[in-house]
């Protein structure tokens, strides 16, 4: 069995220690693609996780400390460690996640590329000098680390949501215990070995794998973690949050999405499809800001669904690690199941599959790219996130009905219009009430841009000069008696 160059790590890192869960007890990793174990991992608990966040804690009062210098050049390290690595990386993520490998070189070189841009960004956190209302009085504002950070990441990204969450916490001097999903803990331990490799000290980083309700409980109710960031479901980061209310725990919720696609009339039509299927089909449409919703002008709609079908029709589906799959399995049965479910649930509300519709010959959790036409407000999709492969079209007439459907919903993280018209495109803007906007792109993520939603999609910022301020109190200090 490859050990992907010394990367794959079976044990949980805490205080600079590699181990495994008090009770020897592992759990068995499988590739979706091919029901294969991939390996073990320890299922720990609450007491490793006391023990990772006291490693955390100890080490937090050095780090804290430490020069920007030594920070930004073990974040520098930790960047061009990862790119050495990338196939390695990525051939680990595709064994345990099932996404295509080119997705998955992808996704490390944006983990890379978060790590790269904390690095510069720390560089440029500068405090103020606030003009003081009397002469004798100096008026400070500055920035601290916020302390031990509490991390919980899901499968679907399973490197690049740890990115997005360590790059800025070590860059702004944190501490770490992270989570990853127990689908895909590999690639988040690789966060671990890869950070000592480069020199970051015993203590700083700290992974834990297993029991998901006894570890998140151990880092909700410790005072020592200061700080508490989320990637995943909206009822578990609602769990998150109530958790959090009894020691005030500063959190972030990257919560899940609902995302509408409006095609207007006047859109450029190989465009939008080329958006519509990267926005729909990236990772298998199990994304958070995946298109749940395609609203398609009448004047454009059928060309659209013509050009999207085929477009869907030529996506070569298999196993992630074969040439030319832009499509693997879906990550295990329950999501097969949620799909098929509002296949049925939309077939029987009058909706027609155009295309797909079911499970694929090749068996395990391999589905076909479905598209159905004739979507309505009715259908358990247009409140319910996917995550699968799935295309449903919404026919609809005036921007007005588009933009109120848009926004009928509990979600507000990403929506996307396709558009030639300048002033619609601003209309969109400052209509969709959604965190992230794409107009005429279906692929709006970068490190350079606050990530994040609004509504029951979260709070917080990943990314951009926003991410790091979630890693940072703000510190005001009054020098007076001058
Ligand atoms: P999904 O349905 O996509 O798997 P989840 O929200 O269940 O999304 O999972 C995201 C992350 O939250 C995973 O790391 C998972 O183990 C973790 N998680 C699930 N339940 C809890 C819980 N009760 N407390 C803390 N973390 C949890």
């Amino acid at each position: 069995m490859s050990n992907f160059n010394g990367l794959m790590q079976q044990a949980n890192l805490i205080g600079g220690q590699w181990v495994g869960a008090d009770d020897g007890d592992t759990t068995e990793i499988n590739n979706p693609a091919t029901g294969a174990v991939v390996g073990t991992v320890p299922n720990a608990g609450h007491d490793e996780t006391e023990r990772a966040i006291a490693a955390a804690s100890q080490a937090f009062k050095s780090w804290s400390k430490t020069s920007l210098a030594e920070r930004v050049g073990l974040l520098h390290k930790l960047h061009d460690a990862l790119m050495d690595n990338q196939e390695d990386l990525a051939q680990l993520l595709t064994a345990e996640q099932g996404k295509p490998l080119f997705e998955a070189r992808g996704e490390i070189a944006i983990g890379a590329a978060y790590v790269r841009w904390f690095a510069e960004e720390i560089r440029r956190t500068k405090g103020e000098i606030i003009p003081a209302p009397s002469n004798d009085k100096r008026l400070l504002v500055t920035h601290h680390p916020v302390g031990v950070v509490g991390m919980i990441t899901p499968w679907n990204f399973p490197s690049s949501m740890l990115a997005r969450k360590i790059a800025p916490a070590l860059a702004a001097g944190c501490t770490v215990v992270a989570k990853p999903a127990p689908q895909t803990p590999y690639s988040g331990l690789a966060w671990g070995k890869l950070c000592q490799d480069v020199g970051f000290p015993d203590g700083v980083v700290n992974i834990v794998t297993g029991d998901a309700p006894a570890i998140g409980g151990a880092i909700m109710s410790n005072k020592e973690v200061r700080k508490v960031t989320f990637t995943g479901s909206t009822n578990v980061g609602k769990l998150l949050i109530r958790q959090s209310a009894d020691q005030v725990k500063k959190v972030s919720m990257e919560l899940g999405g609902n995302a509408p696609f409006i095609v207007f009339d006047d859109a450029d039509l190989d465009a939008a499809v080329e958006g519509a299927m990267i926005a729909k089909f990236r990772n298998m449409g199990q994304t958070c800001v995946c298109t749940n919703r395609f609203y398609v002008q009448a004047g454009i709609h059928d060309a659209f669904v013509a050009k999207l079908k085929d477009a869907i029709a030529a996506m070569k589906i298999g196993d992630g690690t074969e040439d030319g799959v832009v499509q693997g399995p879906l990550i295990d049965e329950n999501a097969v199941k949620k799909v098929e479910g509002m296949i049925a649930d939309a077939k029987a509300k009058g909706g027609e599959v155009v295309l797909g519709g079911g499970r694929h010959a090749l068996g395990q959790t391999f589905f076909e790219p479905t598209l159905i036409t004739g979507a309505t407000s009715e259908m358990q999709f247009t409140t319910d996130e996917i995550f699968g492969p799935l295309a449903a079209i919404y026919k609809f007439e005036d921007e007005d009905a588009a933009v109120a459907a848009a926004n009928a919903t509990d979600y507000g993280l990403a929506a996307y219009a396709y558009t030639k018209d300048l002033a619609r495109a601003f209309r969109m803007n400052e209509g969709l009430e959604y965190g992230m906007v794409g107009i005429n792109s279906g692929l709006i993520t970068t490190v350079e841009a606050p990530f994040g939603g609004v509504k029951e999609s979260g709070m917080g910022k990943e990314g951009g000069s926003q991410g790091l301020e979630d890693y940072q109190i703000t510190k005001y200090t009054c020098v007076a008696g001058l």
